[in-house]
């Protein structure tokens, strides 16, 4: 059974060649949807990356869309496996390894020449990085150790990971809510109603306001969105509390 797709990305500075892996969308067993809009299918991000760091020559290049030239399902004689450029290298096993990636992402934001559709690209990024050490922080209660998901030993390393990247966190928390802000400058009036993209949009905005704290503007958005689904019922209530998590959505 086939489960990815393998494509070769071709780098434009040396030639190298990359290994570029797609999850087949039929194959997939298990979809993880958080708040924030990240999604998880087998556990990869569906999300493609479009920034790549080439490990042969260090070049960076954007990758608008995945086809020829710079993209093909022709398999060359030698190339790099993905594992050695997908997060630019980084594991995110460790909460060294995630704040890695904000640094990439912080990087990419000063250092590329950016459009608007690439800094919304980088700080929707950046926001899920962030979240990164605190989306799964319902896992360190006791109630979830009940569940048995985790054997005992496991549920407290996991814990104790979780424990010092909420600490983490709440560090960068100034910085977190500055990327939010401009991030809602950047969707805010981005489309007209009859776009498609135009809801999705607003219910974006919904959460990152929650989630940077203003509980009362999301609160106004929330009060003439037409559809209540189970996740917009979800928002409402957490923006009711004041509550800036994100949160898992199903999974
Ligand atoms: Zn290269």
């Amino acid at each position: 059974m086939i489960r990815f797709e393998t494509f070769y990305i071709c780098c434009p500075n040396c030639g190298s060649y990359l290994e570029g892996k797609r999850l087949k969308s039929e194959m997939v067993n298990q979809s993880i949807l958080y708040s924030d809009g990240k999604t998880l299918n087998d556990n990869y991000i569906t999300e493609p990356q479009k920034m790549v760091i080439c490990p042969a020559c260090n070049h960076w290049f954007w990758i608008d869309d995945f086809v020829e030239p710079l993209v093909s399902g022709q398999k060359p004689d030698v190339f790099y496996t993905w594992n050695n450029w997908r997060f630019y290298g980084v594991k995110f096993g460790s909460n060294d390894g995630k704040v890695a990636l904000i640094k990439h992402y912080k990087d990419f934001l000063t250092k590329v020449k950016l459009d608007e559709e690439k800094e919304l690209y980088f700080r929707r990024l950046l926001w899920w990085a962030y979240n990164d050490f605190v989306r799964d922080k319902y896992q360190i209660s006791l109630k979830y150790l009940f569940s048995g998901k985790m054997s005992f030993g496991v549920w407290i390393k996991n814990r104790r990971k979780i424990i010092s990247g909420i600490r983490f966190f709440k560090s960068v928390h100034a910085e977190y809510v500055e990327n939010l802000r401009r991030l809602n400058e950047l969707l805010d009036g981005r489309y007209i109603p009859s776009d498609e993209r135009y809801e999705a949009a607003n219910l974006e905005r919904i959460e990152i306001l929650r989630e940077m704290g203003s509980f009362n503007e999301a609160a106004v958005m929330l009060a003439v969105i037409p559809r209540r689904t189970h996740y917009i019922a979800n928002i409402a209530k957490r923006v009711k509390k004041k509550d800036f998590w994100p949160f898992l959505v199903t999974g």
